[in-house]
């Protein structure tokens, strides 16, 4: 597994109650839910069929997921779910989750369904070193966008946005760089340039 997926993957699992964003009638919605399983091929949910969560889930089969740890260390995902038919992937997930079972003994789980991330794009954005690091990752045929903003050619190496960036990534050179992974996407050296140089970050 790429090793960035599996560590964003871990922290979720670890969080355990990560923020789960869904859209209702073209609103945004969201709330805490478990991520129950972490596997090579992506993500397992599990939720009931009576749930408004449920009905968003069969409607737009897109959802968002973040968590933070107690060292600032926080994980997120958007991508595309499907829901599992095979009835063994929800036993998978009570056996991970033996909790599971004092909330839905017996066949009472029988109501609820797994759903899969199978697809997606992620980034662990670490705010327990200095400065922050950002680390992306892709699967299941997804690509994923580099992180931070991007000086161009247009540079003319005149060194105002050293002194704008808050976090001191950015080198000189005879077209100055920024170092994305570390990059704060907070944009200042792009207001202060005088020669429209800077691109702004992608997002993932
Ligand atoms: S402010 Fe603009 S032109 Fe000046 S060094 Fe930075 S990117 Fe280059
Ligand atoms: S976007 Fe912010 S953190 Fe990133 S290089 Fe520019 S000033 Fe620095």
């Amino acid at each position: 597994m790429d090793q960035t997926k599996k560590k964003a993957f871990r922290l979720l699992r670890e969080v355990k109650s990560v923020a789960v964003a869904t859209v209702n009638n073209g609103k945004p919605d969201v709330r805490i839910a478990d991520a129950m399983l972490a596997q090579e091929d992506g993500l397992y949910f599990l939720t009931a069929r009576g749930k408004p969560y449920y009905k968003q889930l069969k409607e737009n089969q897109k959802v968002a997921i973040c968590g933070m740890d107690k060292n600032y260390v926080s994980a997120r995902v958007v991508g595309d779910i499907q829901f599992c038919n095979d009835r063994s992937i929800v036993d998978k997930i009570f056996e991970h989750n033996p909790m599971m079972n004092d909330l839905y003994p017996g066949e009472k789980r029988d109501i609820l369904e797994a759903f899969h991330m199978y697809r997606g794009k992620g980034e662990i954005f670490d705010l327990s070193v200095e400065p922050p690091e950002r680390e992306r990752f892709a699967f299941g045929g997804e690509a994923v966008n580099p992180s931070g903003y991007r000086i161009t050619d247009k540079c003319v190496a005149c060194g105002i946005c050293l002194d704008a960036c808050p976090v001191g990534v950015i080198s000189e050179g005879e077209v100055y760089i920024v170092d994305g992974n570390r990059c704060l996407e907070c944009g200042s050296c792009a207001e202060v340039c005088p020669e429209d140089a800077v691109e702004a970050a992608q997002g993932m």
